[in-house]
């Protein structure tokens, strides 16, 4: 008899655990690594979010709610979406979950039957493969070529569309790249999906996250018809810089709410109640510590981005939301004598003493990605210490 399931054996591990994990290895040692890794802002928590939880708490919330979130929750979801896209989800079209990512898994095991087609565009979120496969889908990678900003066309998405095209996944801003759809090509994207009755999964959990003229715009909000077609998910990990609490909501189609709530609730039965509060404070309280944090992002990239694209051989486009940089550095790891863009990085961690991820986990091999949700003094160091390896070893 097999001891494992084969749906696992065919997982593989987030490619930034390794990178993360030799970094942590060599600070044991006592070496003076610069982990620029972080996918979670480097803030605490705002304090008034801290402190609804913890009443909550004393006041005796302390047991299981509905699965798919408190009615409070759902509702001030929906007058988040309200005030925000100017969209209107009713309760029973929003699922609260244990993280966008649970929700995002919870989503996938509920649409997906065997051998239906997902695509997902590249550079992508490490986990959406993954989570497609364990629900028995197939993964099909359209290429956001550099050119056009790492984003799909609509012909592309149409050269790539088929029967068993059952969605699609769409991450605006994006992790890795940072970079954001546009208003006319969500729509050029929603006119390929209502062709070929394809679900528009609409990932926006960086939403709050834009810099300069850049604004998010929801692909829901693109028309009343097109909402029926899409499901938003979001959370406030990174809005509220809350990536522990775990708590994340999708909005949609009320059947398809319905079979992930029932999923969760022979699963998780409920995220948990105290987070739960918290993110209920998080969106009924003030938004001022969300502006200074997606500010003070702002602050840092415009500091740190000429420099790092000085770098010889890197080559970056500039990010226009979320906390990563995402240069193409095929060049810098070329001259320094490598065939792939994995072994710069492991050597940059070795001989730099700064752990940065292979793009080839977020499927761009010439790539590596850094995130600036770490302070300004550490990654300004970095930067410095990436340039002087590049120039000692081309
Ligand atoms: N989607 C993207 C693109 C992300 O980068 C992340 C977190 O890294 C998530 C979803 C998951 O967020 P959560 O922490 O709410 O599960």
């Amino acid at each position: 008899k097999h001891l494992l399931a084969d749906r696992v054996k065919a997982l593989t591990p987030s490619s930034t655990l390794a990178i993360t994990a030799k970094a942590k290895e060599l600070k044991a040692q006592g070496v003076d690594v610069i982990g620029l890794g972080a996918g979670e802002p480097d803030f605490n928590t705002p304090d008034h979010i801290i402190e609804a939880a913890y009443e909550s708490m004393k006041a005796g919330e302390t047991k299981y709610t509905p699965a798919a979130g408190t009615a409070d929750l759902k509702k001030a979801v929906s007058q988040k979406f309200e005030k925000d896209q100017h969209i209107a989800y009713s309760p029973d079209e929003i699922f609260v979950g244990s993280g966008a990512k649970h929700v995002l898994y919870c989503l996938f095991q509920a649409i997906l039957n065997e051998a239906d087609e997902v695509i997902i565009p590249t550079p992508y979120w490490v986990s959406y493969p993954e989570q497609v496969k364990l629900a028995g889908g197939t993964p099909v990678y359209v290429e956001g070529k550099e050119s056009n900003h790492y984003k799909i066309t609509a012909d592309q998405l149409r050269a790539a569309a088929t029967e068993k095209t059952k969605a699609i996944i769409i991450n605006s801003p994006s992790n890795p790249t940072g970079m954001i759809y546009s208003k006319e090509e969500l729509s050029s994207l929603a006119e390929v999906c209502v062709e070929n009755n394809i679900l528009m999964v609409s990932d926006e959990i960086y939403e709050k996250l834009t810099y300069g003229e850049e604004k998010h715009i929801s692909i829901a909000s693109i028309s009343e018809e097109f909402k029926k077609q899409t499901i938003i998910v979001n959370g406030v990990s990174k809005s509220h810089s809350m990536t522990g609490w775990r708590i994340g909501y999708a909005a949609g189609e009320k059947a398809i709410i319905k079979a992930m709530t029932n999923l969760a609730s022979h699963s998780t039965s409920n995220p948990t109640t105290t987070a739960q509060f918290g993110a209920l404070a998080a969106y009924t309280g003030t938004q001022q510590p969300v502006e200074e944090m997606r500010a003070a992002f702002e602050g840092r990239l415009n500091q740190v981005f000429d420099s790092l694209n000085a770098i010889q051989g890197f080559r970056c486009l500039k990010p226009q939301g979320a906390f990563y940089l995402f240069p193409n550095v095929k060049e810098a790891a070329v001259s320094c004598g490598f065939t792939t863009v994995d072994e710069f990085a492991a050597d940059l961690l070795e001989k730099a003493n700064v752990a940065v991820i292979p793009g080839s986990g977020f499927g761009s091999d010439d790539n590596i990605r850094l995130s600036y949700a770490t302070d300004l003094k550490s990654f300004k160091e970095a930067i410095k210490r990436i340039a002087a390896y590049v120039n000692e070893h081309s």
